[in-house]
């Protein structure tokens, strides 16, 4: 099959590969029609790694993705062969200690597309678990089912902020996650959403949803933006979705006394926190590594309308000029949110 491969560090190339079409019990067979780039498939194709999993092998990239299904496994039920769908893209193992508890997006045995040495799903066709496998409402485009997968990575986030109707929340970097972090807390019952970032054009995208404020730290801190509006008081939620280290400097400024803050970006390196600050004012901290249980919610707030993810598609690649769509994100332009790349049998 034609994929798109990461033959090594700072090469992919289009080519055909053996992937297994087999379609065992519980499986489907998808075809794949939109797949959208993310960060973390351009952080393998840059550095070749992230944190412990390096690529020492070809592996194809892409793991936001939706499909039709074109052929079901014996024993599925609730699916059928036509259906459009978007597909979960990590599969753990059901008899492992975390997914009896319910955090199987932590199971260290999960299989997860486009994590080394598992392929993903930048080729005509995948066979994925019929129980990880979403149909897509009607009014459900396929670009937008493809963003399931990081609007679910919002939805953990708001999740475990444990927001109360009417907090303030205020999110550290206007990336794809940043934004869909800050969605999905105005989805959560958020008044208001201050979106910080120094890309002036990411904001501007950010700033076209009612309930968002951007503020560009290299005009203002984040921290002041927030307590002009709060009298001081801080932020009842932070959300850090930049992984940046310098985030980490005045985060507990930004808060308010027994507030949350919950860390979503992954920085490179171990990083240096203010323990005192946050102790000072009894912050509750929460982590966010990808989601569990979730991805029916995040289609159900897409399908509702209460939550618009198509401004964020920035640009749309065909699967035959996937290299220069890699190309493109890697040079992280500010006008860019999301990409994403159509198969050629896609019907637009
Ligand atoms: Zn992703």
């Amino acid at each position: 099959m034609r994929a798109l491969v990461l033959e090594k560090k700072g090469e992919l190339s289009l080519r055909e590969i053996d992937l297994p079409q087999a379609v065992g019990p519980g499986d489907v067979r998808i075809a794949i029609h939109t797949v959208g780039v993310c960060g973390s498939d351009v952080h393998y194709y840059t550095h070749g790694r992230i944190g412990p999993f390096v690529v020492n092998a070809p592996m194809v990239l892409g793991h936001e993705a939706a499909g039709t299904i074109v052929e079901l496994g014996s024993g599925v039920t609730g699916l059928r062969v036509g259906d459009r769908v978007c597909m979960e893209p990590g599969v753990p193992n059901l008899a492992s200690r975390a997914t009896k508890l319910g955090i199987y997006n932590v199971d260290p045995d999960v299989t997860f597309w486009a994590t080394p040495p598992v392929h993903g799903v930048l080729t005509s066709h995948v066979v994925h678990p019929a129980a990880f496998t979403y149909r897509l409402p009607d009014n459900v485009a396929f670009a937008e089912g493809a963003m399931v997968e990081p609007f679910a990575i919002g939805m953990q986030a708001a999740a475990r902020a444990r927001i109360a109707p009417g907090d303030v929340a205020a999110v550290i970097g206007a990336g794809p996650i940043g934004i869909m972090v800050a969605l999905a807390a105005l989805a959560g019952g958020c008044s208001r959403v201050f979106i910080a970032d120094f890309a002036q054009e990411k904001l501007a995208i950010a700033g076209g949803y009612a309930g968002l404020y951007p503020v560009n730290i290299r005009q203002q801190t984040l921290a002041d933006a927030v307590a002009a509006h709060t009298g001081g008081w801080g932020a009842d939620i932070v959300f850090e979705a930049s992984g940046s280290p310098k985030a980490f400097g005045d985060m507990f400024r930004i808060v308010r006394p027994g507030g949350a803050v919950v860390l979503i970006g992954l920085p490179v390196e171990p990083v240096v926190f203010d323990v005192p600050g946050a102790i000072s004012r009894e912050v509750r901290i929460e982590t966010v590594f990808r989601y569990a249980n979730i991805f029916d919610r995040a289609l159900n707030l897409i399908a509702s309308g209460k939550v618009d993810l198509k401004p964020l598609i920035t640009g749309v690649f065909d699967f035959e000029d996937s290299i220069a769509a890699f190309e493109r994100a890697a040079r992280a332009l500010p006008t860019d949110v999301k990409l994403q790349i159509r198969m050629p049998t896609a019907k637009r």
